[in-house]
């Protein structure tokens, strides 16, 4: 067993089908009784259902609902939200919604110190994190700091059964990413990596039948469970290559986040796969249909969801695949292999015309 640190962040957790209705307990717990609401404009139906849940907590009356959040959390969204926040009188915040709207609770939560109660319901993982990326003047930055982490988290399986289809794939594989990276982590750890492990094998089980059968309850609950896990491990350990490049597609390239994760999975890994040869076994042995091989693994399980495999569907163009080279190997993540720039030329390259990943770099 090699040396190894273990921390984890404090986190309050409530897992089920119906804990919506848990709400105002969880805010009595945490001793506030005026929550603002936020939500994207599409997410407003839960919203509105979840000011509903709050209004029958004795003495507590929502400060209202600000549906404006917005992908990669803009400055300019974060200033109105604020703003709003201030006349409502609110004492609290309750976030519904994916990694869009999780970040505007944190944006919020860091810059006023009031308590976040964090409602995810996608797989992204954000609300176990204390990490905040926020976009001014058209360039990502990402922080972290533990005022960001929300004080508890509410995951409520029946509010992910909205979630469509392609979107359940593509934030399941980001979910999965967060847990790879998790096996590889400089900073990592043996219950990480337990916590790895397992939420890689709840999601691979379950993405195929959520996205042929999206009513099926009992595999959503699976789906969401390895999306808990694999947040956790996002939020415990640091990430590296795989990371690095969808931070670099996402911020410059305004690529989306879930699917661009989706693409970039299996060519950041088996690029990194002649560093990591224990981790790329013990992934095979969670990926089903594997052989033995990690990344025919996740070929298949790619292919089952029937997701979009070239970045260049998402609209970007061959001659950013120099610029993204450029910008993803100039201020690395710390990575199990090298960085060689010419490489990950060709990573990008093969991940912008949709080939199949190999590990032959
Ligand atoms: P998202 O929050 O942007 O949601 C995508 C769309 O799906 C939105 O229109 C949303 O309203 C809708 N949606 C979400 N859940 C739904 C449901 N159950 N039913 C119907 N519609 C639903 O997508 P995301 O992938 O969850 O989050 C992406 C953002 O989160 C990015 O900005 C990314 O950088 C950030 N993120 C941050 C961290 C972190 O640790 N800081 C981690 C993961 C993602």
């Amino acid at each position: 067993m090699s040396s190894f640190e273990y921390n984890q962040a404090p986190l309050r957790v409530v897992f089920g089908s119906g804990t919506l209705a848990k709400v105002p307990a969880e805010l009595h717990r945490l001793k506030v009784s005026k929550p603002l609401i936020l939500c994207t404009p599409e997410q407003t139906f839960q919203a509105e259902k979840i000011e509903e849940v709050v209004k029958s907590g004795e003495g507590i009356t929502p400060a209202g609902v600000f549906p404006k959040a917005t992908m990669h959390t803009p400055g300019h969204i974060t200033d109105e939200a604020l703003e709003f926040l201030k006349s409502s009188g609110a004492d609290s915040l309750v976030s519904i919604g994916g990694g869009s709207t999780t970040g505007l609770g944190k944006a919020l939560a860091v810059r006023t110190g009031l308590p976040h109660l964090s409602v995810p319901t996608t797989y992204a993982g954000s609300e176990m994190t204390p990490i905040l990326g926020e976009t001014v003047g058209g360039e990502k930055r990402t922080r972290s700091d533990p005022k960001i982490l929300p004080t508890a988290v509410i995951y409520d399986v029946d509010l992910t059964m909205t979630l469509p289809s392609g979107l359940s794939a593509t934030s399941g594989v980001n979910a999965i990413a967060h847990s790879v990276e998790g096996l590889y982590a400089q900073n990592g750890n043996p219950i990480m990596s337990l916590m790895a492990l397992e939420g890689i094998r709840s999601l691979a089980a379950s993405l195929p039948t959520v996205v042929a059968t999206p009513s099926d309850v009992h595999t959503r609950s699976q789906a969401l469970y390895g999306a808990w896990l694999c947040g956790a491990v996002l939020g415990n350990v640091g990430m590296a290559l795989h990371h690095k490049l969808c931070h670099t597609l996402g911020g410059s390239f305004n690529l989306p986040h879930a699917e661009t994760h989706t693409i970039v999975l299996p060519h950041a890994l088996a690029y990194n796969a002649p560093a990591i040869p224990e981790v790329m076994h013990k992934l095979a042995d969670a990926l089903p249909g594997s052989d033995g091989d990690a990344i025919h693994g996740l070929n298949i399980l790619l292919t089952k969801l029937k997701v979009k495999r070239g970045l260049k569907e998402f609209g970007m163009k061959e001659e950013d695949v120099d610029k993204a080279a450029e910008i993803a190997t100039r201020n690395p993540y710390w990575n199990p292999r090298d960085i060689e720039k010419d490489k990950i030329r060709e990573v990008i390259r093969r991940c912008w015309a949709g080939e199949e990943a190999r590990a032959d770099l």
